[in-house]
């Protein structure tokens, strides 16, 4: 037996190892089945490369509970450790990298440190986070003559012990004897729960426990003929050992991606729309899958995240800052070593490698649209309004995205039909050029309440694009931009001969005194504060009065409403322009009527019909407009 301190140069590192990250102690267990599978996946290795010759049996890594001795094992079967190893691996590499990663987060700051992803480097020495003492037991492969099992163990100080052991397989075991402190770690459900999250899909199966399943015995058939089954207890294996993302693509079937999309959100139940699988071994390492939703109206509302794994050990399901924030729309996995794991959220973001691959994966999931748009248009104007969101929220966030995706992203016109942007152009283009030789789209942002507007500019063959999504106002600013010598304008924020002006306006058949006397009649019922009143020649079908609210004022205010940046702007009243058309024949009667009485009843109720086009008029003034329409018909 030796006894040794495991550094001497060394504070005690272990009660810093035992308080770290309280809430994450359970990664101690991903830790632990990670060196496993690596010891496994090593030792096939050197039986591929013809160093090792003998069957190697059954390599299936058991987890092993025992509540009454506290204590908790994993045992593989892989290469093991001699003691020379066990000297070199676990007494002098590993604590040193644990010691480096826990000085690394006792130098970080508290939010720092909280935001560590996977928290990958603090290795077996996290073992201690939950355990107050730690045994080794390990044969390696090598059969050299003399070559002995070995047992080390240490108690949660610098001091350990190494002795020779009775270990007949091949292999490490770990046993862990779990502190009082962290007694959850002895309840069969909290360890499933941990290999079910951890470890669903690692490369080498791992047995917890037993289960019972019915399978059906040989030979054996009932009375009418069908096979018998029994209920068996069966070794518990927790993990698919090939998951979906590594298999290659040309095997698979859509129903194949569907049951997998089941496998790793068991609580969902809407279908994904469709999957891309990314495979890349150039310049950095990634396989995945990525599912697109339907989104709903409230993106912030997507419960099911996207999960990372390193090298098919689940490291987080939080990829913000991993991948660009439009991306985190999605479903799925992505699977990298290529992604460094211990540092900070802040400092993925600025690394280069993240960088390419967030370039990388965004410039696969436009591929992937523009292919179902080019092969089958249809199922993607189908599909449309379900991804849109997403699409729009790339192509205001990334300018690369918004070059890809110009060529298929979609505009729907209020009478349901689709166009890609050239299209659109080339639809309205004769028609919504202004005499400024500028392009005017029209837009609505709800059908119901701006029915009468979009009816005005329909009936004068004008076309209007349905712009009711969650992001659209600001995908509007986005477009604008890009769009050369196109305005996109609201169809209500003006009567539509000024939206899209023509050529001169009509001759106005009320004279400029005679406005002037229909003004003072008007601003008795109008509020002046509000409403700004403005003559215009219209048609004589047009509406007597229109109440417009204009496209800058009403942007200004959307702005403020969404917070960013324009919120000093906080409580900006409303605004609105009453548009009087002075070719109307009931505003030449209001000058006509012979009491002042009559004619502010006319104006009042001219008034209220233009408020009610717009959802303006409610409450007091709402039931006296019916209480009046009734007496009028009277
Ligand atoms: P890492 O796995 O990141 O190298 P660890 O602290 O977890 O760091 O482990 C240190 C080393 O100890 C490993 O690299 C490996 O050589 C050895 N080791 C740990 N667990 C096992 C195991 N189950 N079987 C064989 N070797 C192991």
């Amino acid at each position: 037996m030796t006894k040794g301190t495991i550094n001497v140069k060394t504070e005690n590192i272990f009660p810093i190892i035992k308080k770290f990250l309280y809430s994450d102690h359970e990664i101690f267990l991903r830790e632990l089945i990670s060196n496993a599978v690596d010891a496994t996946t090593k030792l096939k290795g050197l039986t591929s490369m013809g160093e090792i010759k003998e069957e190697l049996g059954d390599l299936t890594i058991e987890i092993i509970l025992d509540a009454k001795k506290k204590t908790l094992t994993v045992r593989d079967k892989g290469i093991g450790m001699t003691e020379d190893e066990v000297e070199k691996y676990i007494n002098q590499i590993a604590f040193s990298s644990a010691e480096e990663f826990v000085k690394k987060f006792e130098g970080s700051s508290e939010a720092d440190s909280s935001s560590l992803i996977g928290h990958f480097g603090l290795g077996f020495y996290s073992s201690f986070m939950v355990s107050e003492k730690v045994e080794i037991q390990s044969r390696s492969y090598k059969t050299e003559p003399g070559s002995k099992a070995v047992k080390w163990s240490c108690t949660g100080s610098p001091e350990y012990v190494i002795e020779e052991s009775k270990k007949k397989e091949r292999g490490t075991d770990v046993i862990l004897h779990i502190a009082d402190d962290s007694k959850e770690f002895l309840e069969e459900h909290k360890v499933l729960e941990l290999l079910n999250k951890y470890c669903k899909f690692l490369p080498v199966p791992i047995e917890f426990g037993t289960e019972k399943k019915w399978e059906t015995v040989e030979g054996e058939v009932d009375k009418e003929g069908k096979p018998v089954e029994k209920e068996k207890t069966v070794p518990r294996i927790v993990n698919n050992t090939n998951p979906l993302w590594k298999q290659k693509p040309v095997d698979l079937k859509d129903e194949d991606y569907m049951n997998f999309y089941r496998e790793i959100y068991p609580m969902t139940f809407d279908d994904p729309l469709f999957h891309i699988h990314l495979n890349v071994d150039y310049p950095f390492n990634l396989t995945g899958i990525l599912y697109f939703p339907k989104i709903k109206k409230n993106i912030e509302v997507q419960k099911n995240k996207i999960q990372l794994y390193c090298n098919q050990v689940f490291v987080t399901d939080s990829v913000e800052g991993i991948v660009p924030d439009f991306l985190t729309l999605l479903h799925g996995v992505i699977d990298s070593p290529d992604i460094p794991l211990n540092v900070s959220r802040s400092f993925l973001q600025s690394d280069s490698n993240v960088k390419k691959i967030s370039g990388h994966i965004s410039k696969k999931v436009a591929d992937k649209l523009e292919d179902i748009f080019k092969n089958s248009r249809e199922d993607f104007e189908k599909k449309w309004d379900d991804i849109k969101v997403f699409i729009e929220y790339g192509m205001i966030s990334e300018t690369k995205f918004y070059e890809r995706a110009e060529k298929f992203c979609l505009f729907k016109n209020t009478a349901g039909k689709y166009f890609t942007f050239d299209e659109y152009t080339a639809h309205v283009k004769d028609i919504q050029t202004d005499k400024e030789k500028q392009l005017v789209i029209l837009y609505t942002s709800n059908t119901e309440e701006q029915h009468g507007f979009i009816n005005s500019a329909t009936e004068r063959g004008y076309d209007v694009l349905l712009m009711d999504g969650v992001i659209d106002n600001h995908f509007i600013n986005t477009l604008e931009q890009k769009f050369e010598k196109t305005q996109f304008k609201r169809v209500d924020a003006d009567v539509v001969d000024k939206l899209i002006v023509k050529e001169d306006q009509l001759p106005s058949k009320l004279s400029t005194e005679q406005q002037d006397q229909v003004k003072p009649i008007l601003e008795k019922v109008a509020n002046t504060a509000t409403y700004t009143i403005v003559f215009e020649s219209l048609s004589e079908t047009d509406q007597p009065m229109i109440i417009t609210q204009p496209e800058f004022m009403r942007r200004m205010k959307d702005m403020s409403a969404m917070g960013g940046g324009y919120s000093y702007m906080g409580n900006m009243p409303d605004h609105y322009n009453l548009v009087v058309n002075s070719n109307h024949p009931l505003i030449s009667r209001m000058l006509e009527a012979e009491t002042e009485d009559e004619k502010g009843k006319l104006a009042r109720q001219l008034f209220d019909l233009a408020l009610l086009m717009q959802n303006l008029l409610k409450g007091e003034d709402l039931t006296r407009f019916v209480q009046r329409s009734i007496e009028i018909i009277k």
